[in-house]
Parts: C-alpha cells; structure tokens; sequence
C-alpha cells in the first residue's frame, strides 16, 4: 500500500541529489543587484543570422518532425565542420546524430552503453550531470580527481589506477567546465594509449573546443587510433551562444550510433526543427560570430585571472572555456562558506567549487562571460570582501 505520494518516487530519484548549483541560483534569485559569475553560458545573444534562418524555416511552413538523426543538411555540415576544423572524417548518414543539447547526447551515450554494474571513470572536478547521468543509466561512476598540482589536467596514470575488469569508458571534458583546463595532444595522446591498451572507449565532451585562447585545440577522436573509440559529444550551446535553442550532436562509429539512434528515438525523437535550420546557418556562415566572441572571451580571461591573482586568489590560466576556478584556500573559509557570504555580504554570485567534485574544494567557479565593466564591479566586490575576513 502506498501511504504518501513520495513512496511513488524511485529509489533511484529519491537519491539523485539537486544540483548544487541551482541552490546558488536560488538563493541569489530574490535578492537585488547580483552581479552573477554562477552561470554557465554566453552573454551574448545567438546572432542574427542564425536567428533569421529559423524564422525564415517558420515562414516556410517547416513546422514537421525531422529524421530521428537530423536533418541531412545540417548532418552534412557538421561533417563538413568536423574535417575542416578538427580533422575527423564522420559519415553524414550513418555515424552523427543531431540530439536536444550535448546534455542529451551525454545521456545518450550512457544508456546506449552501460549494462548494470558497468564502469565509467569520470574526472572531477566536471559538469554536474556527468555521475548523475552514469548512474541514471545503471553505471558506476568511478571518480578521479584532477588537482591543482597538475593545473587540473588529469594524469594518466591516475586513470590508470582507476581502471578495473568493468570499466567501459572514461568521461573526459577539454576545455572543461568548470576548470577551464585544456589537454593538449600530448596529454591526450597519453590518455589514448591508456584506453587503446585497456580497449575503453572515450566519452568526448568537446562542447567548448572553439572556446581555446592559447593553443591550437586537438579533438580525441584526432589522435591516431582513437576515431573508433570516441564518442565525440559536441553542440551549438558555447560556441554559437544558443544554449535556449537545445542543439547538440553526437559524432561516434556506425556501430555505437546506430545503437544510440534507437535510444534517440524512443526518448526524443527528434531535436527541434527550426533549431536545425538555425544551425545550418550558423555552421555555413558563424565562423565570424565565433571568432569575435573569442577574441572577447580572451580579453576578459585576461582580466579576471590577473585580477584574482592580484587580490591574493590563486588562479591557474584556464586555457579554454569561460570559466576561472580560483583558489580561496588562503581565506580559511570552505567553498560553500566563501560563495554564501560572499553573496550574503558582496551580491556577487560564485558556484562553490565542491559542487563538481572532492577536488573542486577551495576552490570557486566564476564564470566571466559577462561585460568587462560588471567583472571589473564583481573583482572590487571580492576584494572587499576578502579584506573584511
Ligand atoms: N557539457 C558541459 C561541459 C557543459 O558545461 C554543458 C552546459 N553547461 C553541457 C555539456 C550541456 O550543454 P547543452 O546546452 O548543449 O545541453
């Protein structure tokens, strides 16, 4: 007999924790003049064109379902765009789906592959869906800390050790959130040899490749040997500034994404359709948007990582991405303690580095996709505050 409507809920959802950064999302919600550094994404408006070619999709009556897979236009782009800027070959027909978000296609890709019991090695700290997501799926997730030592990069041979008979594949984010941290070749090359000797497949999230400030950005499924065992999650969120338009792609051998296409098309179907017109656009001509929103995101890296490191936060220099993850060990206070008073005292919203994993403890996240005048705003506020303690 079931007493309340909670015991309808599956032990699985019971357990799922809230992510811990809507918690700051919340507690900042009622309050006036935050300056927020909490969120995830770009601060600029998805371009105009790009925005055109939905409407223009609208105004043709292009209102229907699509392929499960996408649009072939646009699978046919991605293609294109995955040879041209990151030198992997992908059939257009048979080996790329179009998928609501990389989020989707993380989620994806763990059904499609775990069997209960199944392993993924996931390198913290990460994106807060990454465990979830693994265990939704009936995985293990086996957790392995990158750290401040190593500037965040994860080191093969702590993969290594992680590694046991159920292992399926390891997680990996490059340029990551919420590090910033980029692997270049040789990393990944090393990363590759672990997986290539242990037969593991690689779960790529390669959502902020374009996002790279110093070094050129090498894709996994670059490295020799490794096309046949990425799974290459990628999507229009970061790099086009459309994360409301819910557009991602998942790039993997014909055998994982024919497998992963029934996953697809039993839980979404299909992305949404003016979405993938826009997207069309936005591979055809938004290399310019891209490279301005660059060069911007560049400027203001810049600024807030010399800025941190002025005032006494220790802050790595985050090769991708638009986040730094400073140090705030020097205040004495934990990661949830500095981002609540910070904000109680300051108004300025961090996400407390704990909440991607044991070794983001003392550390923040602070996102600086936001106008150079409010970091500059958000950087005085810190300042404050850490003279205050
Ligand atoms: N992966 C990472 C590393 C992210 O930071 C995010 C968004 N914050 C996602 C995936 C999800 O992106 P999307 O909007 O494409 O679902």
């Amino acid at each position: 007999m079931k007493t309340t409507r909670t015991t309808y809920i599956s032990k699985m959802a019971t357990e799922l924790k809230p992510s811990g950064i809507r918690r700051f999302f919340d507690l900042a919600a009622g309050m006036e003049g935050v300056i927020s550094l909490g969120v995830g994404e770009p601060d600029f408006v998805t371009p105009w064109h790009i925005r055109e070619a939905a409407i223009n999709s609208l105004e043709r009556g292009i209102t229907s379902y699509t392929p499960n897979a996408g649009i072939i236009e646009l699978r046919e782009e991605i293609a294109n765009y995955m040879k041209s800027t990151f030198d992997v070959e992908y059939c257009p027909k048979s080996e790329i789906i179009v998928t609501v978000g990389a989020s989707s296609a993380i989620d994806m890709a763990m059904r499609t592959l775990l069997d209960p019991g199944d392993e993924v090695i996931v390198v913290e700290p990460c994106f807060v869906s990454y465990v979830p997501m693994v265990e939704l799926a009936g995985g293990v997730a086996v957790k392995v800390q990158a750290t401040k030592e190593h500037d965040f990069k994860i080191q093969a041979s702590q993969l290594e050790g992680a590694i046991t008979p159920k292992t399926k594949a390891i997680m990996l984010c490059s340029p990551n959130n919420p590090t910033g941290t980029m692997l270049n070749r040789e990393e990944l090359q090393a990363i590759a040899n672990l997986a290539i000797e242990h037969d593991l497949l690689i779960i790529a999230d390669e959502i902020y490749a374009e996002l790279s400030y110093d070094e050129e950005y090498t894709s996994m499924a670059a490295i020799d040997g490794m096309r046949d065992r990425t799974i290459l999650v990628s999507g229009f969120s970061k790099s086009f500034a459309m994360t409301g338009w819910r557009l991602g792609f998942v790039c993997s051998p014909v055998e994982i994404s024919s497998a992963m296409l029934k996953v697809h098309q039993y839980s979404l179907l299909c992305a949404s359709t003016m979405s993938q017109y826009a997207a069309v656009e936005a591979l055809r001509n938004g290399r310019p948007d891209i490279d301005e929103m660059v060069k911007s995101y560049r400027r203001r890296r810049n600024f807030i990582v010399q800025s941190f490191n002025e005032i006494g936060l220790t802050c790595h220099e985050p090769g991708g991405a638009f986040y730094a993850f400073p140090s705030i060990e020097s205040t004495g206070l934990s990661s949830q303690e500095f981002a609540e008073q910070l904000l109680m005292k300051e108004s300025v919203a961090v996400v407390p580095g704990d909440v991607f994993g044991e070794s983001g403890e003392g550390f923040i996240r602070c996102s600086y996709a936001s106008s150079l005048e409010q970091l500059q705003e958000a950087v005085k506020r810190i300042k404050r505050f850490i003279d205050s303690l």
